[in-house]
């Protein structure tokens, strides 16, 4: 297990350091800008959606390691999924930070193994609003589509 945390650990440092998609998306369908104002972190999502595919996503902002990692794995992640499925990632990632009651996490097997990486932040009530701010920003976007 202390292997797979480190594991998870390197995978966080480096989308943090190193994000994917961390461009403006010229031709985007939909813009969302996001704020955590516990920490200061501001996210701008971009996304290109066809025939209600998510082709593209990319984001940008200013944000603590952990938001920026959560937003640059959100989005390699949603390429190629519908919006229905978004949405139901969003809802199970979510679900997954905020559901303190049990030890059990009964959503884990419906995640993609990146984001597994995040679920160590739980042990870090002050940083879930960081992990899950670039969630919310895809759940308000694709609401208002
Ligand atoms: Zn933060």
């Amino acid at each position: 297990m202390d292997n797979l945390n480190n594991l998870y650990q390197e995978l966080i440092i480096d989308h943090g350091t190193n994000p994917r998609n961390f461009v403006p998306l010229i031709n985007a369908t939909i813009e969302k800008e996001g704020f955590n104002p516990l920490c200061g972190d501001r996210v701008m999502l971009f996304l290109k959606i066809k025939d209600n595919i998510i082709i593209q996503a990319t984001f940008q902002g200013e944000g603590c390691a952990i938001s920026t990692a959560s937003a640059s794995i959100m989005t390699e992640i949603l390429v190629n999924k519908t919006s229905v499925q978004a949405i139901d990632l969003v809802n199970n990632f979510i679900a997954m930070l905020t559901n303190t009651n049990t030890g059990i996490d009964n959503n884990l097997d419906k995640l993609p193994n990146k984001l597994l990486a995040l679920t160590s932040v739980k042990n870090y009530p002050s940083r879930i609003k960081c992990a899950t701010l670039a969630w919310h920003t895809l759940g308000a976007a694709l609401q208002q589509n």
